[in-house]
């Protein structure tokens, strides 16, 4: 059959903790043409640790482009039509490389990882003054950020510390190893980030949106080994090699940014939450900074431009959502596959007075308690593992609660539905126990990929490229999938929530920084 001729096309590289897409937009419908997606390994050498090989993720960007152009080719699709690629990671996990060798010199340290757990509390204790980091970075002193990552590199490293002293090591978030990667590398590879991926680091200042001097010493982190900070749109450098060749790379957003590019949240109050590996709800405040009273973050959320103004968005981040089904699948080994956890929670339909804290990193919002581990609790000769594979479900459903709560208080206005995305949304359990926990409708685009999307429309919209208009108005049009909350559902949910804050309290103090 012969095609119809498609208009421009946007790529869009999503590189997540737990995988790498990539994916092939029509730029006036916003259709998903095509995609390729590949699992990315992660290593744990040490309790807490948690690592992965730039390499390996390097390449798997490239398997997964050369892939999805062979399918759209023989889909009869034309690739000279992809006009601009966009890339969204997964955001604070750090990268070191030497800039003359092109090599890594050391793992990825995942922003999960909880090495960095006594430099935090050495750290804390040298802050000049209360408010010093939050108020420039938005952010609590956490091993969550890259600046401590990057810090106990410098102190634990010897390739490290000799490549800084040589002037050959830079730093970057996987959007700045994966673009001077992809613009060239040691043949002039570009160095750059956006500020979304930059206002995740703990070195920049959300306000001026440059990096902070101040911030840099603090941390004692040379300011020579950081990219160079643009906005989320505008054209950084061509693809250097592979089936795309000279495409532009013309947009770069944070995975949680771009998701809420992606499901269109540009307005002041519009909020999503998706559910990957960990879980992130962010709610645009506009273009003013609004600072969190119950443990939230203050984010940047786009820009746009060049010339665009910045947006900022609070954030409520969850550790480990998604994680704690691959968690069920590798190391207990109770399910082959993700989806197969629908199948147990469905037998039982309740986990009873199970409860699961997946506290595998700590607790992030709204507690940010490093020294908390997971728990389960409640079992009893009658509990299996239909009930366990319940509660972390409810556990993830939990957790969403206690950051919308603590987002509706800051903002004063209740969220009236919640928009979501990402790869446990597949799971319709879980999506009818969230609105039955959350009591209003939990609504899902039907094209779930929002954080692809997100990239490609970055990428398209950007000065010099054109082919997408970002006008609100073209992309109202999305059809969704409904979850309203069950009639009766609050009364049990509300005794189950609290009996979930017991099971908190019970998770925290269990490792400290002199006892691990
Ligand atoms: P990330 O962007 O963090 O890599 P994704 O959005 O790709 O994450 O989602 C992958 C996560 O979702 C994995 O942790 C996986 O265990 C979980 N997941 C995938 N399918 C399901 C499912 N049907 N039910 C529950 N969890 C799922």
């Amino acid at each position: 059959a012969k095609k119809a001729v498609l208009g421009p096309l946007v790529g869009a590289v999503d590189q997540g903790t737990s995988s790498t897409r990539f994916l092939v937009f029509n730029s006036k419908t916003a259709e998903l043409l095509s995609h390729h997606q590949v699992e990315i390994k992660q290593e744990f050498p040490r309790e807490g640790w948690v690592e992965q090989d730039p390499k390996e993720i390097l390449m798997s960007v490239y398997e997964c482009i050369e892939k999805t152009c062979e399918k759209l080719e023989q889909l009869n699709i034309d690739i000279s039509n992809i006009k601009a690629i966009g890339v969204s990671n997964q955001r604070e996990t750090t990268v070191v490389w030497d800039k003359i060798t092109g090599e890594p010199l050391y793992n990825a340290v995942v922003w999960l990882d909880l090495r960095t757990q006594s430099t935090v509390e050495n750290l804390s204790k040298r802050i000049p003054g209360n408010n010093f980091l939050k108020s420039k970075t938005g952010l609590p002193l956490s091993t969550y950020f890259s600046a401590v990552k990057v810090r106990w590199l410098l102190d634990n490293v010897k390739e490290v510390q000799r490549a800084v002293e040589e002037d050959r090591a830079l730093f970057g978030t996987i959007d700045s190893w994966l673009i001077w990667c992809l613009t060239g590398g040691t043949n002039g590879g570009v160095h750059c980030t956006d500020v979304t991926n930059a206002s995740r680091t703990m070195l920049f200042n959300i306000h001026s949106l440059e990096w902070d001097k101040e911030l840099c010493e603090f941390f004692e982190i040379p300011m020579k080994i950081l990219p160079n900070v643009r906005s989320s749109s505008e054209i950084y450098g061509l693809m250097k090699a592979g089936a795309l060749e000279g495409v532009p790379i013309s947009g770069c957003l944070g995975d949680q940014s771009a998701a809420l590019v992606g499901q269109m949240c540009f307005r002041d109050g519009q909020a999503k939450n998706t559910y990957g590996t960990g879980c992130f709800l962010l709610c645009n405040t506009g273009r003013k900074c609004v600072f969190s009273e119950h443990g939230l973050l203050t984010t940047v959320a786009y820009k746009l431009g060049r010339d665009k103004p910045v947006y900022y968005a609070l954030e409520g981040s969850v550790a480990i959502a998604g994680a704690v089904i691959r968690w069920l699948r590798d190391n207990l080994g109770i399910i082959n596959s993700s989806d197969e956890i629908e199948k147990l929670a469905k037998e039982v339909g309740t986990s009873y007075g199970c409860y699961f804290v997946p506290a595998f990193s700590g607790l992030y919002a709204p507690y940010w308690e490093p020294s908390a581990r997971g728990i389960i609790c409640g079992l009893t000769q009658f509990t299996n593992k239909c009930h366990i594979a319940f509660a972390a479900l409810e556990a993830v459903c939990f957790q969403t609660r206690e950051i919308l709560d603590a987002m509706n208080r800051d903002c004063g206005i209740p969220l009236s539905h919640l928009q979501v995305d990402g790869g446990m949304t597949n799971n319709k359990i879980l999506m009818q126990l969230q609105a039955d926990i959350l009591y209003i409708p939990v609504v899902k685009p039907s094209m779930p990929e929002t954080t692809a999307l997100g990239a490609a429309m970055a990428a398209g919209a950007a000065e010099g490229v054109g082919v997408w208009s970002l006008e609100p108005e073209d992309l109202s049009a999305v059809t969704v999938e409904r979850f309203e909350p069950q009639i009766n559902a609050e009364v049990e949910s509300e005794i189950r929530f609290s009996t979930w804050k017991k099971a908190v309290m019970k998770s925290m103090g269990w490792v400290t920084a002199e006892s691990s």
